[in-house]
């Protein structure tokens, strides 16, 4: 095939190094797997029943692109009740990944700048890439706080928008309510789209969730079913934000997704229902146990949500370390996948608790490699 086919800015979209390390793992005969952001429990009976349910009665067409209005009016009340904002509205998406694609379409055009806090979600980049637009990173390291200082020295007059995360991945820095205020009432200053990803809310092991969407009634919240539901493979997601901005992503996902699965929507209904409680109980454990193992030869920054931790490597680059963990069949990511930095790897903790050994094993010994 002719190379000419292929759209020039796709040189600057690299495959996924995540799911490099995914391939990887299937090609060995017993990993141990720390390395996709995939809770480990499944998707709970009810709403598996409610999807079967909706399956077998038909509900199987496309739905109003804006989403199912039971599930969309659910989710719009939850809403309200939270932010009391005049005017914002909720569509539902296919995945926060859905979403973020619908708005960073919608708002940034060739040349505008995007700034997102390094390190960051991968995927970010490269959908500012796809649209033309350039991202702007902010270094957050050593402690990957936010700090709105550094934001309003990145703003030029071509930024179009911030976006930001938390809790975070893939550090598992939760950002303190002090922070987010800052960040939300800067942009609603400069007159900047604050994009607010929110997909890890639920997790959050020490303080409480803060939405810059408190402070800020033009801040844009996606979202998604995936990771406090076990629903990761369903591609339910939702955004929130002003009319007008959801009325031009609902244009877009008009001409592209189309809605999100139908009978999942309908299912989505049943998983607002479930208590989260035991699964954040989990994951606050594994985390504990994460801190506990790794106090001795790493330094970690304090991994206070989602279900990540992100130490710095004790020897070499982190390329160079995660090489020799992978040799030890512990699948780690290096930070250069979410990061300009090569010097901190990411490990996802939702694993089960023998695997979590196993894992934290091998890095208590890579730690010690490195006194030889
Ligand atoms: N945002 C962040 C920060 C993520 O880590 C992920 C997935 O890992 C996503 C968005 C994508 O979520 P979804 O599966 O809902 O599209």
């Amino acid at each position: 095939m002719d190379d000419r086919w292929i759209a020039e800015r796709m040189s600057r979209i690299d495959a996924s190094g995540i799911r490099k390390a995914f391939e990887m793992a299937k090609a060995m005969k017993n990993p141990i797997n720390f390395s996709i952001g995939l809770p480990d429990f499944d998707v709970a009976d009810p709403v598996k029943e409610a999807a079967y349910e909706a399956i077998r009665a038909g509900r199987n067409q496309y739905s109003v692109t804006q989403g199912v209005p039971e599930l969309r009016s659910k989710i719009q009340e939850a809403v309200d009740a939270t932010f009391h904002h005049a005017d914002r509205q909720v569509m539902v998406t296919s995945g926060t990944a859905g979403g973020l694609l619908l708005a960073v379409s919608a708002v940034v055009d060739p040349g505008d700048e995007v700034i997102v806090f390094d390190p960051y979600f991968v995927m970010y980049n490269h959908q500012v890439t796809l649209v033309g637009g350039k991202t702007v990173l902010i270094d957050t390291y050593p402690d990957f706080r936010i700090r709105a200082e550094d934001v309003a020295q990145a703003i030029t007059p071509k930024t179009k928008a911030v976006i930001v995360n938390s809790p975070v991945n893939p550090t598992g820095v939760v950002a303190t309510a002090e922070e987010m205020q800052k960040l939300a009432l800067l942009c609603k200053e400069k007159n900047v789209l604050l994009i607010s990803d929110e997909v890890y809310r639920a997790f959050c092991f020490d303080r409480p969730f803060s939405t810059p969407a408190e402070w800020n009634e033009d801040v844009l919240v996606v979202d998604a079913f995936s990771k406090s539901y076990g629903m990761t493979g369903w591609r339910l997601g939702f955004a929130h934000g002003p009319t007008r901005l959801i009325q031009e992503m609902a244009k877009l996902q008009q001409f592209s997704f189309v809605c999100a699965p139908t009978p999942f929507q309908h299912a989505g209904v049943k998983a607002l229902d479930q208590d989260l409680t035991p699964h954040v109980e989990a994951y606050r454990r594994k985390r504990d146990l994460v801190v506990a193992a790794l106090s001795e030869g790493y330094d970690l920054p304090y991994p206070e949500g989602a279900f990540y931790a992100f130490p710095r490597a004790p020897w070499g680059t982190a390329s160079e370390f995660v090489a020799e963990a992978i040799r030890r069949e512990l699948l780690i990511i290096p930070g250069n996948v979410f990061s300009r930095r090569d010097t901190h790897f990411r490990i996802s903790y939702a694993v089960g608790d023998d695997t979590l050994k196993r894992g934290l094993e091998v890095l208590r010994d890579l730690a010690r490699h490195c006194e030889r």
